[in-house]
């Protein structure tokens, strides 16, 4: 089986033809042929953008007929959740149940701006006070454009949905391209999405790797905006090319998320969210709090139980019924994991558990859950994103200390913070600089909450209002009170 791309209302093969394999990683066996776009596809995709954009087709509804339309997105995904949950987890190695809210989120993420719509609309313009009663000025939103939106591997439909859905909710069109590691999801989103009957042009897919189809994306002349989603040397790339245009850009990129631990936690309790920070997906989340900071009192206890708790993770396929992690989501990550985990072996921090390949599988892309204790602050485990089911413990002796570890990075995209006394938390809080921060738990992502980083992990602001604000152009309407004379020339002249 070979996908196709999904450009201008119709599925079609790429012009110059190719494929690539999309491969369980489970299995390391192929199991579909994803259709490799290219620069021509690309551009005949953003054309068909530009001229459904300029048409009015979409951006000129009423919010109420866009937002049943995206409803019946919603309802789309949600007939096929299991289907679409489990090509997921064949695809990127996730526990089903956790490829299930992904897609459950992606469902909800369509209604959520269906409504933002409605209510933007029912807004209408702002009106300003300029200060001067002969005018009257107000603030119009306006969608902003052609999107293209470059997503990836780590949650495939999921990062596709928070682009596609705000963007759609307010009046733009799209070139979605996901990434190829992962793309098999998104294809079914385009069949969705076609069945609700979307026109031609609003929405369109060209699969295809990052060279040959993101790069011509983020060069083309006729965008008016480019969403990105991975890591932080494409980020720069897509800045560099948005710079051209001189185009709206918003960047989601990478992180090295903190976690502070203060002795007055329960143990238990602790455990429990350091393993769903740094485990959940594998490990393979932007916002995974890869750095265990542990007041010293209860740091040897926490790394016992920490230890003891991580090697019963259950690891194996991800439909697998209780699997906790699944393999990695493709050879060349996994590479990349065990080159982190090689170099590890002399940067002078102890390895609680974990390391490299677990017993047991001789198949398929795994890496055991892995845990180092005692790392230097310059160790490359410390300081960079692995991006994978890797975590480092450190001890720390006082509040201050902690949060200047914390903040020791270049990246800000989120932080966490336990402990039993809550004004410490929203004190530690403050302090952090990133921007999600996670008070007594770690990682829970909601649709209603915006979601982007502070330093190198960003630039704008996905989900939530601000997410749908970042597709929409601000215009400012003027009005002079045409019965008044403005007395400057022909005026002045009369009256001289
Ligand atoms: P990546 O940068 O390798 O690829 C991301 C996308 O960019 C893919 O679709 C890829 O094909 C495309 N791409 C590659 N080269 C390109 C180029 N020259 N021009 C245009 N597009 C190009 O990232 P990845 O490995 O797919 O994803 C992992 C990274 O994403 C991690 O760093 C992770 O932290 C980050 N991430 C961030 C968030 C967030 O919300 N902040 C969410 C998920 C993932």
């Amino acid at each position: 089986m070979t996908t196709e791309l999904y450009i201008d209302g119709q599925f079609c093969a790429p012009a110059a033809g190719g494929s690539f394999p999309a491969i369980d990683p489970a299995t390391e066996q192929e199991f579909a042929q994803v259709a490799a776009g290219q620069a021509e596809d690309i551009d005949r995709a953003v054309r068909a953008a530009r001229k459904a954009f300029d048409s009015g087709v979409w951006s000129g509804l009423p919010a109420a007929a866009r937002a049943a339309t995206l409803r019946r997105i919603a309802q789309g995904i949600r007939d096929r959740v299991d289907e679409i949950a489990a090509l997921e987890t064949r695809d990127n190695g996730k526990p089903l149940p956790e490829a299930r809210w992904d897609i459950e989120d992606a469902a909800f993420c369509f209604d959520y701006y269906a409504g933002l719509a409605e209510a933007a609309e029912a807004r209408g313009d702002t009106p300003v006070d300029v200060g001067d009663a002969r005018f009257e000025s107000r603030i119009r939103r306006e969608p902003v454009g052609v999107v293209g939106a470059i997503t990836p591997w780590n949650f495939p439909m999921l990062m596709a949905v928070w682009k596609v859905a705000p963007a759609l909710a307010a009046g733009c069109t799209i070139v979605l391209k996901p990434s190829e590691l992962c793309s098999m999801s998104c294809v079914e989103l385009a069949r969705v999405i076609d069945a609700a009957g979307v026109p031609a042009g609003v929405f369109n897919l060209v699969t295809g790797t990052g060279p040959e189809a993101g790069a011509p994306l983020t060069d083309h002349p006729l965008l008016d905006k480019i969403a990105f989603t991975g890591s932080v040397p494409t980020g720069r790339k897509v800045m560099r090319a948005a710079s051209q245009g001189i185009r709206t850009v918003s960047l989601e990129l990478g992180g090295k998320s903190p976690f502070i631990i203060f002795a007055d936690c329960d143990v238990e309790k602790a455990v429990e969210w350091i393993l769903f920070g740094i485990f959940w997906n594998k490990g393979e989340v932007c916002s995974a709090t890869s750095r265990i900071l542990v007041e010293r009192s209860l740091y040897p206890r926490l790394l016992d139980r920490l230890k003891q708790a991580t090697e019963a993770i259950t690891i194996g396929a991800g439909d697998e019924p209780g699997v906790k992690l699944g393999p990695i989501v493709a050879k060349s990550q996994y590479d990349k994991i065990l080159g982190f985990l090689d170099r590890a072996k002399t940067s002078g921090a102890r390895i609680v558990t974990g390391g490299g390949r677990p017993k047991g599988f001789d198949k398929g892309y795994y890496i055991a859950p892995t845990v180092y204790a005692d790392v230097p602050l310059d160790a490359e485990i410390w300081r960079e994103e692995i991006f994978g089911p890797v975590v480092s413990v450190n001890p720390f002796d006082t509040e201050a200390e902690a949060i200047a570890l914390a903040n020791d990075s270049p990246y800000g995209l989120a932080g966490a913070v336990m402990s039993d006394d809550l004004a410490r938390c929203y004190r530690v809080a403050v302090k952090l600089r990133a921007g999600i921060i996670w008070i007594n738990c770690s990682q829970p992502t909601f649709t209603q909450a915006p979601w982007g980083g502070f330093k190198s992990s960003g630039i704008g602001r996905e989900l939530g209002q601000a997410g749908y604000d970042s597709y929409l152009e601000t215009k400012q309407i003027t009005r002079f009170d045409h019965r008044q004379s403005w007395g400057w020339y022909l005026d002045a002249e009369a009256s001289q």
